[in-house]
């Protein structure tokens, strides 16, 4: 009994010392250096995500447009070739980006799956950051017809945010040339088949119609790197030319929406007398997919694993990320796994299975 009394003490005194400590200025200065050292130093991150090892996906959204408070909207990041490739720039993706220390000067493009708000929100930021942090060259965007239009307008909306930035740190430093986006418009058929959008030495990106109806065009995208594969399904309904893009892939990252919890939050609203949401949660099942859709999509296909993203809704918690995973291991009992933001998937160029961590 005398040990743990002695140990109960030293937790009591430790504890008091620390309360003292941390009102010290010189402690605190100390604890500030070393936070601020900690988020600007990113050569370790860098050299992780960066390696020529692997086909990585990063995970910079996992929601979709409901709102959530660790989750940013839709955005997936492919690392290849010493750069990376953001598929769809949602709203508060940069913010994750940016906490997890990518190095915006090594962005290679943007790729746009289709036009609705909650995949388009952060293209300005974006532009604006990897320009800053030294990005060589305007910001390449590619997407289906439309992306000229967006592209014009964030371009208009950030041009006297983009003057200031040259008047205050000099046109050597940021050269207006190189803060421009530039809009690629792809030729996407009809009929779901791929067609190339992409090529950059050993890295490949074909494109693909989707099923989104009535959001015409939208697409998803397959990137092909040194023998590794990886395919993203933009918005969709559980649609043929996914399954045949993602046949022979690694990885196929689907878009998921549980209906049966829209269903419950449809009744709510309608309970509680918030029609125009109630009229909302109604109409959103007819144009995505859901998790055991699309576990059927990753089945069908043979891919070996499934990340689910833009989440509707976006589980707040382990309990309800099981409720919105209710009878996907009915049909795939492995190979199965749900976004979160900061989550990386690597699919190492030696080979062998997908590595699934989650960066701080
Ligand atoms: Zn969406
Ligand atoms: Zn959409």
């Amino acid at each position: 009994m005398k040990f743990p009394k002695i140990l109960l003490a030293a937790i009591v005194v430790l504890g008091i010392v620390a309360a003292v400590a941390v009102n010290v200025p010189a402690v605190q200065d100390r604890l500030i250096g070393r936070v601020i050292r900690t988020n600007i130093d990113n050569h370790a991150r860098v050299a992780q995500l960066f390696a020529d090892d692997a086909l990585r996906l990063l995970v910079c959204g996992s929601s979709s447009p409901l709102p959530s408070p660790d989750r940013a909207r839709p955005c997936l990041a492919v690392i290849a070739g010493g750069r990376f490739y953001v598929v769809d720039t949602g709203s508060g993706s940069w913010n994750t980006m940016a906490l997890l220390r990518m190095p915006g000067e090594r962005i290679g493009a943007v790729f746009f799956t289709h036009y609705h708000s909650d995949h388009i929100g952060d293209l300005g930021e974006l532009n604006m950051q990897t320009w800053v942090a030294g990005r060589p060259m305007p910001l390449p965007v590619y997407g289906p017809a439309g992306v000229e239009s967006v592209v014009a307008g964030f371009q208009q909306a950030y041009a006297l945010d983009a003057g200031y930035r040259t008047a205050h740190h000099g046109a050597d430093f940021l050269p207006p040339a190189l803060g421009m986006m530039q809009a690629h418009v792809l030729t996407v058929p009809d009929d779901g088949t791929p067609a190339t959008a992409f090529e950059d030495g050993a890295l490949k990106v074909s494109v693909f119609a989707v099923d989104h109806a009535p959001i015409h065009p939208a697409v998803g995208y397959r990137f092909d790197y040194k023998g590794r594969s990886l395919v993203i399904s933009g918005d969709t309904v559980k649609t043929q030319s996914v399954i045949d893009a993602a046949r022979g892939a690694d990885l196929l990252a689907h878009e998921a929406q549980n209906n049966d919890l829209v269903k419950r939050m449809h009744d709510a609203a309608e309970l509680l007398g918030r029609t125009r949401y109630a009229k909302i949660f109604h109409d959103i099942p007819s144009y995505h997919t859901t998790p055991v859709e699309a576990a059927e999509v990753a089945n069908a296909a043979g891919v070996p694993l499934l990340l689910m993203y833009h989440l509707t809704p976006p589980p707040p918690n382990r309990i309800a990320e099981r409720v919105f995973l209710r009878g996907v291991s009915k049909i795939r009992d492995h190979g199965v796994v749900l976004a979160r933001d900061g989550m990386l998937i690597e699919l190492p160029l030696a080979g062998g299975e997908a590595r699934v961590s989650e960066l701080r």
